[in-house]
């Protein structure tokens, strides 16, 4: 038995080494246009750039008392270029990035939401995308339908539906990307539902629903895999327990060691454990301290980095 003073350095130690899960999934809010920037100019004389802000800030509270990290990329009536927006989204390294507009037509009759993204179904030749945001279509597509869904379901608009698009913002990034045109200022009705604070709240509650069904706020899992192309993938694996990550993390572009290789071989095909001669229970040891050794042993060996194995059972 180790003396209290010991066991309590120990669990210092523990602490200090191993990092906690406090981190929340983190979001970028940009309110389209501003400044000198008005967007478009509704058929009641609202200025796009006034209505984007002002659900904007809507959808980051709403997202807060969820429990999510929000950044805003303007909270005044500034203007900031599509670069500028799409570089301080960068440098934020968030999950996802949602920007927030409302639409403008010819033709004063069409209303309804659409969601935005980048797909790399549609390319076009004179607007590329990032390397990152073509590998990213799956997640962006996936974002831009849950936002959709629950927005078109919290306010009762008539849906658009999901629009490819190689708008800058939604191109250029690193990390999910989409933008909700929330409804037409060029609709006398639409126009009359943006000037409304009430349907403004309720517009800014779909779009944080939607969001939510994309991620949780409390996706903290790999934080290092945050907008990464292989995410999706990597927390398939997860779920299924055929990865485990070190320390939170996943580390997802240092190389395999063997050993780790070997469990994930294990862990895929379900391989029985060997037992060395002599031995009525030896399944533990085989991979320490790796990025996939936290699994558990399937002789019951507990504790982090034992256990080459799943227990089959
Ligand atoms: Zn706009």
């Amino acid at each position: 038995m180790r003396k209290p003073w010991m066991r309590a350095a120990l669990l210092a130690f523990a602490l200090l080494v191993v990092p906690g899960h406090a981190s929340a999934a983190k979001i970028v809010v940009d309110a389209g246009h501003g400044g000198s920037d008005s967007g478009a100019i509704g058929v009641n004389g609202l200025q796009e750039k006034t209505v984007n802000l002002d659900i904007a800030r809507r959808l980051r509270d709403l997202l807060v008392q969820r429990g999510y990290e929000v950044v805003m990329s303007r909270n005044t009536d500034d203007f900031i270029s599509l670069k500028g927006r799409v570089d301080f989204t960068n440098g934020q390294q968030p999950d996802l990035f949602v920007s927030v507009h409302a639409n403008s037509y010819f033709n004063a009759d069409a209303r309804g939401a659409m969601v935005l993204y980048y797909d790399d179904a549609y390319p076009q030749s004179s607007y590329p995308a990032s390397e990152e945001m073509k590998a990213l279509t799956p997640e962006s597509r996936k974002l831009a339908q849950q936002v959709l869904d629950a927005f078109v379901q919290t306010t009762g608009l008539e849906n658009k539906g999901l629009v490819p698009s190689a708008v800058y913002v939604v191109r250029m990034g690193t990390v999910p990307s989409i933008l909700v045109e929330t409804a037409f200022l060029s609709n006398a009705a639409d126009a009359e539902l943006l000037a409304s604070d009430s349907m403004r709240q309720t517009m800014a509650l779909g779009i944080a629903r939607g969001i939510e069904a994309y991620i949780s706020p409390q996706s903290n899992v790999f934080p290092d895999l945050r907008g990464h192309w292989a995410r999706d993938a990597v927390l398939r694996l997860k779920a299924q327990g055929v990865v485990e990550g070190i320390g939170g993390r996943f580390e997802p572009s240092r190389m395999l060691t063997r050993a780790e290789w070997a469990t994930l071989l294990g862990r895929v095909f379900d391989l029985p454990v060997a037992k060395p001669a002599g031995s009525s229970c030896a399944g533990d040891g085989t991979v320490t301290g790796g990025v996939y050794g936290d699994g558990g042993g399937s002789c019951g060996a507990a504790g982090a980095g034992a256990g080459a194995y799943r227990d089959a059972s």
